[in-house]
């Protein structure tokens, strides 16, 4: 059966989690296993019920894994949030799900989660690992007070297991609800698609409150048998430390944090990679070719999103081929490419990427008009991503449909131009984007950060991708910065550039 309970060895030995530290914490399937049926316990004492949301606002840690598992196994929803957020997001989250219950750390008891959950009656508890057992410490049961006593009960395969919000890149986040048969397909696909085996080792360093880190670094590894590393939130200075000290093999992050360990590359000897893995941002050509030669591992790229439970395509192992600038082959999942009317386009032209398979979400939650239009007649769902497939079927992404530059009804792919301004020496980080213009509708903006130590005027750069691309596609302004926006995750917001970089017009 397709549920999570089920695709988890409760009755195994075998490690699952290692969080680092003096001591460090090993905790095997069988402890998680008899540690999430006592924390359901606990919720269900508090009068957590079927289908109610278990709203999660704690860092990466044992007491996360522990209390996102328990609600997911008893039919109610996890709904993980950054912990980070400020109190206005908070609210948003937990009235948009009604949150029965909201998790905190412990000593965060006056916390923005706490007083957003108070606004909507949540209880609220603090969480935490007090050596022995994850506690559940109510400071208020909310609406839950005289509800005590629930049974626990076991989740169905179409019960909704997770909901979380797409980033909120192109608009407003949207919720996301999947199922448990979401979910167990997307791990099933992780675990084929790199041949994940109880031997595998990775370690977790993206957030658990996004698919790439609950999918990806999480629950693949758990349904194969590995073990993984959970080092808190990311660090560089710690990364290979721990990487080595526990054994890892394989990790996944967005290409921000590729980027940033290049910049602290492996100590000697260099540890066994068996493979990276890189999505939800896109990797450009140059980064891919520096990791493989300085990490010594083969880079695979896969392409994800919230209402796939993550991924629909990725670039192979090897021997099968791999290809740099593109997100690889679907992967378990049917791959289509579609004009606006729904119809397949000829090999090799460009249009909306669209994706069919178990791991799709059945719809947005209380958004009918998002709905409608973005599943085709036979169930394709539109992913609003452009981009083209090759012969073999590898895809290759052009960018966002919102956010492809039309200038005067010539269509700029913004991470063509991206890449190509990546390759420039003295750019570090490069980003394109539509501004607004009287004669052509839009034109292309570019905000720049420059290595440390070099130097680079506008024109320095106009004159240099002159050379490289077409002049239409040369950009009107150029911005200098020190520090490109970007949300929790490291992704890029095109918009929240363009809008950050306006500032210096005025
Ligand atoms: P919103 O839907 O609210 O605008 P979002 O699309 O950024 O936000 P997510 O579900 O977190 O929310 O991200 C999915 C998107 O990330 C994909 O549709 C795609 O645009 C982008 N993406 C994922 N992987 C890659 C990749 N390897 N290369 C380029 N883009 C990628
Ligand atoms: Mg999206």
């Amino acid at each position: 059966m397709a549920t999570l309970s089920n695709s988890f060895a409760h009755d195994s030995d075998a490690t699952a989690i290692i969080v680092p530290g003096s001591p460090a914490l090993t905790i095997s399937y069988k402890q998680l296993s008899a540690d999430v049926s006592s924390f359901q316990q606990k919720l269900a004492k508090l009068g957590l019920t079927p289908h109610a949301a278990v709203s999660i606002a704690l860092p990466n840690s044992y007491p996360f894994i522990v209390s996102f598992l328990a609600a997911s196994w008893q039919r109610a929803i996890a709904a993980p949030l950054n912990s980070a957020y400020k109190q206005s997001e908070f609210e948003f989250y937990i009235d948009d799900l009604s949150s029965a219950i909201v998790l905190v750390p412990q000593g965060q008891a006056d916390g923005p989660a706490v007083k957003a959950a108070r606004k909507y009656k949540s209880a609220v508890a603090e969480c935490y690992w007090n050596g022995k057992e994850v506690v559940l410490d109510v400071k208020d049961a909310g609406k839950l007070a005289g509800k005590g006593n629930q049974p626990v009960e076991k989740a169905q395969p179409e019960d909704t297991a997770l909901v979380l919000h797409t980033s909120g890149t192109t608009g407003r986040p949207k919720a996301v609800p999947l199922s448990h048969r979401n979910l167990t397909r997307t791990m099933k696909n992780i675990q084929q698609t790199y041949q994940l085996t109880p031997a595998d080792r990775t370690m977790l360093v993206m957030p658990l409150f996004h698919v790439h880190g609950l999918l990806a670094g999480f629950l693949a590894p758990l349904l194969s048998g590995g073990s993984v590393i959970v080092p808190g939130a990311f660090s560089a200075s710690s990364f290979w430390k721990n990487f080595n000290e526990y054994q890892a093999n394989w990790y996944t992050a967005v290409p921000t944090i590729h980027q940033i360990l290049l910049k602290s590359p492996p100590p000697n000897p260099k540890p066994n990679i068996r493979f990276i893995r890189s999505c939800s941002s896109p990797l450009s050509p140059k980064t891919f070719h520096e990791l493989e030669k300085i990490f010594d591992a083969p880079v695979l790229e896969a392409y994800a999103m919230t209402e796939a439970a993550h991924q629909m395509t990725s670039n192979p192992l090897p021997p099968a081929k791999r290809q740099p600038g593109s997100v690889g082959i679907g992967q378990g999942v049917e791959v289509k490419i579609l004009d606006q009317e729904g119809k397949e386009m000829p090999q090799g032209s460009e249009a909306e990427i669209c994706i069919r398979g178990e791991n799709v979400t059945a719809g947005y939650l209380n958004n009918p008009e998002a709905n409608k239009s973005s599943f085709t007649k036979d169930g394709f769902f539109r992913t609003g991503d452009q981009g083209k497939m090759d012969q073999d079927g590898y895809v290759f992404i052009t960018g966002r449909i919102k956010e492809l530059i039309n200038k005067g009804g010539e269509k700029i792919s913004p991470i063509e131009l991206d890449n190509q301004l990546a390759q420039n020496p003295s750019v570090s980080e490069a980003v394109s984007f539509a501004i607004p213009d009287e004669m052509y509708g839009q034109d292309i903006g570019v905000a720049i950060v420059v290595k440390d130590g070099q130097k680079l005027s506008a024109d320095d750069l106009r004159n240099w991708l002159k050379e490289r691309v077409a002049k239409f596609k040369l950009p009107k302004k150029v911005y200098f910065t020190d520090n490109m926006p970007k949300t929790a995750t490291g992704k890029i917001q095109r918009r929240m550039v363009a809008e950050a970089m306006s500032k210096q017009d005025q």
